[in-house]
């Protein structure tokens, strides 16, 4: 998956657009909200401002991050925002762009930057914004390369970037062997005279393992017999045995091992993204306190890696069952439709349902510092945000000349809120992670009120 989307050598997100195919809007392979409408992307810079409010009005050491940010429409809508508040304006430092694509990362140069070129920076390439004049704008490939300053607030966004990271699938299995029981094998290594006798010969009583589905060629097809279409030229297989990814990954959680019982039940994990949502947590609380030394000569507990305060948030906006564990929902996406993911790879964008519930529980453990709030669906964050207010006066604005202008702003309003099943209201779902407030303060869009 990870090949396929972000491969410098024919990756879909890497290298189509260099093609001239553009993958975003009409004329591409889909359409994502801050493209669909403005309302979406001052919405958000809105919200920041009111974590920002919330958390003692920073005058300076403000950073923000997108991750994944496409053509850059949202971080442009979020910077115009964002600029008509002085005080916040003037507390940012810097901006930084995770991008894996070079040809995404021109674009939104392009978009954020005006004429100023790129310029080498320590982790990746830096250029000015224009819209924040003096303050930097730093691409990144990957999170991990952002510097872990605690002196820093992050806000961070992430919009439609955690369902193009790679998952693995596993389905639970009746086992045909015994496992390897991690006690008794280092019993059996360690048998001294007063170690219990182990059983040998108790009779094999099957349970149930999870075993990986693995992408596989498609075998041949029939001389005899061959099909009017060729199929796809990957697929999907369940592997004989299981694999270190089958054996590991499904001990993340309990969520999973609930689901193992049932013969032919099928989960899909995503471990970039709960990485992603851990670091997401680590920036904004610190990270946690490393286990107590064990070393005799210590007597002393080192302090933990809380930062003083915990500071920033973040802002995760995706698709995604909201505490239940996705399955079966890779899915290829070509031309606003899905398609088989095992075909034209490179040719067609990928992407699966995010897991809302990991994210969550990925983030708590990150930090002992952030609590979690949501995930809720998009129709309703966008209303308590004011998005129906916005869209008024957008209308008020446009009608004096523009009758035209006026629908598409409607059109695209409605659209963000439709709760259809055709529509992104209810299917999309926003998720915030910010400072541990003990329950003294839920963020705006999550219950709570903008802050004095
Ligand atoms: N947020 C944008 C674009 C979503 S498409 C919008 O809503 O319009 C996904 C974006 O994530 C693209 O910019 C893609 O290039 C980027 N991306 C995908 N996988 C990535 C990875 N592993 N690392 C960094 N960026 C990635």
């Amino acid at each position: 998956m990870r090949q396929c989307l972000t491969s410098p050598e024919g990756g879909y997100y890497t290298t189509n657009a260099s093609e001239g195919k553009d993958q975003f809007g009409k004329g591409g392979d889909f359409i994502t909200s801050p493209e669909i409408s403005q309302i979406f992307g001052e919405l958000v810079g809105i919200w920041l401002v009111t974590e920002w409010m919330a958390q003692g009005r920073k005058s300076k050491g403000v950073t923000l991050i997108e991750l994944g940010p496409g053509r850059g429409t949202l971080m442009d809508d979020v910077l115009r925002t964002v600029r008509n508040f002085k005080p916040m304006a003037s507390s940012i430092d810097a901006i930084y762009m995770v991008e894996a694509s070079p040809v995404l990362r021109e674009a939104q140069r392009k978009l954020l930057c005006g004429p100023a070129p790129f310029e080498d920076h320590p982790h990746g390439y830096q250029s000015k914004s224009k819209h924040l004049p003096g303050v930097s704008i730093i691409w990144l490939e990957d999170l991990a390369f952002k510097p872990k300053d605690p002196s820093q607030t992050p806000f961070i966004i992430a919009h439609e970037f955690l369902d193009a990271l790679p998952i693995h699938a596993f389905q639970s299995t009746q086992q045909t062997q015994p496992s390897l029981d991690p006690k008794q094998q280092s019993r059996g290594i360690t048998t001294s005279v007063s170690a219990p006798p182990r059983p040998l010969q108790q009779p094999f009583q099957p349970k149930n393992e999870w075993r990986e589905l693995v992408v596989s060629p498609t075998p041949p097809p029939s001389v005899i017999n061959p099909p009017k279409t060729p199929g796809p030229e990957f697929e999907l297989t369940l592997a004989r045995a299981p694999t270190p990814y089958s054996r590991l990954l499904p001990t993340l959680s309990p969520r999973y091992a609930q689901l193992l019982a049932s013969t032919g039940s099928t989960i899909e994990i995503c471990p970039s993204a709960r990485t992603t949502a851990s670091t997401i947590a680590e920036l904004i609380g610190g990270a946690p306190a490393p286990p107590p030394l064990k070393s005799p000569s210590s007597k002393t507990t080192p302090p933990p890696r809380r930062r003083q305060p915990p500071s920033g948030a973040a802002l995760i906006v995706d698709y995604g069952p909201a505490s239940t564990v996705p399955i079966s929902t890779l899915r290829g996406i070509r031309a606003h439709q899905t398609c088989s993911p095992f075909s034209a790879a490179g040719q067609v964008d990928l992407s699966a349902d995010v897991d809302f519930g990991a994210v969550a529980e990925a983030a708590l453990g990150g930090s002992e510092a952030v609590e979690v709030h949501g995930p809720v669906e998009q129709a309703h964050w966008l209303q308590e945000m004011g998005g129906k207010e916005r869209c008024d006066m957008l209308v008020q604005k446009a009608r004096a000349g523009d009758e035209e202008m006026a629908e598409r702003v409607v059109g695209g309003w409605r659209r963000l809120v439709d709760r259809t099943p055709n529509g992104m209201g209810k299917l999309y779902k926003v998720m915030a992670i910010v400072p541990v407030t003990g329950g003294a303060r839920r963020p705006v869009g999550f219950g709570g009120g903008v802050a004095e």
